[in-house]
């Protein structure tokens, strides 16, 4: 067998070796055949089990998978649920097979269609990601009608569990249903053909913790069930049937990386000085109130971003005022007195509350979203803010706004942050008279005014996930700009630079919370640039803090200066390097 290469794009870190484990496609196994009348009803009665059973899996999924997962999945399981209670999923398909006297394989699949060529006419990217839930659903049925056995049992023995250990998942895609079992399983890795870096599947694997890649595009296609392959998820490469030289190799550089994580977990307890002294902040960022336990575990003193969005997901109603503070107080609480940033609702582009609450607009990352949508929607804003309010009597909490681009917006924030003290005020219902409320840097413009916003603010934090989005016109979700999504342009370092004097001329703290702060390959830059507070997913916070370790602060900003010298993008990853080794 020759050996061969695939690349894609890594989106979680480490070295598996193992045998591909080939997801099967249930749609291309979907076959037609006409009914006679008298089995009609038989039929629909088959199809309506099917339902049920896939309702009944994905509640058993969701139900006995609560405590350990990752807060996301079961926010994407519930998805799958809507979708799967929607009339155009569990209805209309009796219809067809009744009309069109078919299986209700066809069915159902003909009705996928249908809905995917909607999807695909109105071109909205939000809505494409939803287009492959409807699939991801679809599959879920089509293996129920086709009598599948569930490739994931549940229940595991331990030598199935010793033999998972060396599969690595080779799927066109893995919808969260599925991928939630993973924490019942001991995969090395896994590989899909489509997603974005920030796509479903990749913001799993980071939260999972397994290496991995996305957009490979043909994967699936090339290599064989079986296959030995070796996954360097640094890279974002594929090596199918490895030589003898190139395994070996792998193997040692695997140990190597295994070993590390090991001594990592030494420093968690240290806390994060460089040789000279100087102390940085290592924050985490979190979705949901449960993640505070693997923030604290990770040693990370304090929260950094608390993206509240996510208590607004998958639901159709608004969380009321007493939800949310009970949710915000509960975080300040767990953090017993340490920094809590919590950013106010920045709803909209890709997050959306539900698949109904999709608005129609050509660039939905440009559009109504964060304070732009709340500054339209007061009476959210309000409730929000109260609850925030509330909350902070009960801990260190500061306020942050995302996606600010002009001071006008501030100060509307400002004011609306007054009423809702005043109102509790008026109510003697006790808060932080003095809590901080800070911005995001995230758009170039914010970052270009940053001297502004630092006079008027009282901290600031970059969100470089979007600001790279924005300063390169690269959509973060799209898999097929993803090679271009680079953070390391000289005019994003620019943007960073510029926010950071910002700070220091008016005295006021800058982090960084965007994935940029978690990547352990760019600490001393950042650190080098003045940066004194990184946050970032909890998996992160140790590598960091070893590079921290190893620092010598005047070394590091002689560097910074040099790298922000530089205009040539092709020369800047390189001196990274570099300076990395020293
Ligand atoms: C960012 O844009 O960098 C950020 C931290 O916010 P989010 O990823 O939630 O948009
Ligand atoms: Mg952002």
């Amino acid at each position: 067998m020759t050996s061969f290469s695939i690349h894609g794009v890594g989106v979680s870190s480490g070295i598996a070796i193992g045998q591909a484990h080939l997801v099967s496609n249930a749609l291309l196994e979907v076959v037609h055949y006409q009914l006679p009348n008298h089995l009609i009803d038989d039929e629909i009665e088959r199809f309506s089990n099917a339902i049920k059973t896939v309702k009944y899996d994905l509640e058993q999924i969701n139900h006995s998978l609560r405590k350990s997962a990752p807060a996301e999945i079961s926010a994407f399981i519930s998805t799958h649920l809507m979708m799967l209670e929607d009339k155009s999923l569990s209805e209309i398909p009796k219809d067809i097979i009744k009309n069109e006297q078919c299986n209700a394989e066809w069915a159902i699949k003909l009705q996928m269609d249908d809905i995917v060529d909607q999807f695909d006419q109105i071109e909205d990217e939000y809505l494409r990601e939803r287009k492959q839930d409807v699939i991801q659903v679809v599959e879920r049925i089509i293996k129920v009608l086709l009598g599948h056995p569930s490739q994931l049992p549940i229940e595991q023995q331990t030598s199935v569990v010793h033999q998972e250990r060396k599969l690595i998942l080779v799927a066109h895609d893995i919808s969260p249903a599925d991928a939630i079992q993973f924490k019942q399983h001991q995969f090395a890795a896994f590989i899909t053909d489509v997603g974005g870096v920030t796509s479903h599947t990749a913001i799993l694997a980071r939260s999972l913790n397994i290496p991995s890649i996305v957009a490979l595009q043909r994967a699936r296609d090339l290599i064989n069930d079986g296959e030995l392959i070796i996954i360097d998820g640094d890279l974002g490469v594929v090596i199918v049937s490895p030589s003898k030289e190139i395994l070996a190799e792998y193997k040692l550089r695997q140990e190597q990386w295994e070993l590390e994580q090991q001594k990592l977990q030494l420093i968690k307890t240290t806390k994060a000085v460089t040789i000279d002294g100087t102390h940085i902040e290592l924050f985490a960022n979190i979705e949901v109130p449960d993640d505070t336990a693997a923030a604290k575990a990770s040693g990370a003193t304090g929260i950094g971003l608390y993206r509240t969005e996510f208590l607004f997901m998958n639901r159709r109603e608004m969380p009321d005022e007493e939800e949310q503070f009970i949710a915000y107080k509960s975080v300040a609480e767990a953090m017993k007195g340490a920094v809590v940033t919590i950013r106010t609702l920045d709803l909209g582009a890709d997050k959306q509350m539900n698949p109904d609450s999709i608005v129609n607009c050509a660039n939905p990352a440009l559009g109504l979203r964060a304070i732009r949508l709340c500054l339209s929607e007061p009476s959210i804003f309000h409730t929000q803010l109260r609850a925030i309010l509330r909350a902070s009597h009960f801990g260190n909490i500061k306020i942050l706004i995302p996606m600010l681009s002009t001071l006008a917006e501030l100060r509307q924030t400002k004011l609306l942050l007054e009423r809702a003290k005043i109102s509790l005020r008026q109510e003697n219902i006790a808060f932080d008279e003095h809590i901080a409320l800070g911005g995001m840097i995230e758009i170039p413009a914010a970052a270009l005014s940053a001297e502004a916003f630092a006079k008027e603010l009282d901290f600031m934090s970059i969100g470089t996930n979007d600001l790279i989005q924005y300063t390169l016109a690269i959509d973060r979700t799209d898999d097929t700009v993803a090679h271009l999504y680079n953070p390391l342009h000289p005019s994003v370092l620019k943007l960073i630079s510029m926010t950071i004097k910002a700070g220091e001329k008016f005295g006021k703290s800058v982090s960084v919370c965007g994935e940029m702060a978690g990547d352990s390959k760019l600490t001393k830059l950042l650190i080098g640039m003045g940066l004194r507070q990184l946050s970032m997913h909890p998996s992160h916070v140790l590598s960091v803090k070893q590079q921290i370790l190893h620092s010598q602060i005047s070394q590091l900003n002689e560097n910074a200066r040099k790298i922000l010298g530089l205009t040539d993008i092709e020369k800047i990853e390189p001196l990274i390097a570099k300076f990395n080794l020293h």
